[in-house]
């Protein structure tokens, strides 16, 4: 079996990556491979942020590794939070107060589209391959739910009725932003094994 160091110190993320990859690879976190980096994020694009993070665990473990940079970005607020969505209350925020930050900026706007985005870096063999995935949806008037991390208490995607947070892992994982770059990761990662 593969074994991919994923670059993120976000367990949350590592979960939702778990459930999407099964047991085709052996995903292996910093936490679970020793190491303890605070990885920068000081880029303009999620691109930029992803390569930085994958570059930095490769330059660290020789080994293949892959990171991914995600965001929210809404329509009505041009593209914010996007690549600032972890940071968007302040440096210090957590993410009940992003979300907070979020609902009081679309109290009055009625356009609530919004969508999530992820970029995937992976390096393998040395060399960087990039893979994205979005997901649409809306942004509700207020939260709900208890799964998930994030925005996922105010995000409702297209063709439902509840938030990520109301919809479960299992629903999520079958749909979103990150299972999208994923699988288009797991694509080409399995194209390399049948030649
Ligand atoms: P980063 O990719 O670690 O920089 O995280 C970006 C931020 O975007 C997270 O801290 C969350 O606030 C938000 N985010 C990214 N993906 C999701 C998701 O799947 N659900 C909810 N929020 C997300």
């Amino acid at each position: 079996m593969r074994k991919i160091i994923f670059a993120s110190n976000n367990k949350h993320k590592a979960e939702e990556i778990r459930a999407i990859l099964g047991a085709q690879f052996d995903i292996i976190t910093l936490k679970e491979a020793g190491i303890e980096i605070d990885i920068p994020e000081p880029h303009e694009t999620l691109t930029e942020n992803a390569r930085e993070k994958s570059m930095v665990i490769h330059r660290l473990t020789g080994m293949d590794c892959f990171s991914e940079d995600s965001g929210l970005e809404v329509d009505a607020l041009n593209g914010a939070p996007g690549v600032r969505s972890a940071r968007y209350a302040g440096e210090q925020a957590n993410a009940n107060d992003n979300l907070q930050k979020l609902l009081a900026e679309m109290k009055e706007i009625a356009n609530r589209a919004a969508r999530f985005k992820t970029v995937i870096s992976l390096i393998l063999n040395g060399q960087e391959y990039t893979f994205e995935g979005d997901c649409e949806g809306t942004i509700t008037h207020s939260a709900s739910g208890t799964t998930g991390f994030g925005y996922d208490p105010v995000f409702m995607p297209t063709h439902h009725d509840q938030t990520f947070a109301e919809l479960g892992i299992e629903v999520k994982s079958a749909i979103s932003h990150r299972k999208k770059a994923m699988e288009k990761m797991t694509t080409f990662l399995g194209s390399l094994e049948n030649n």
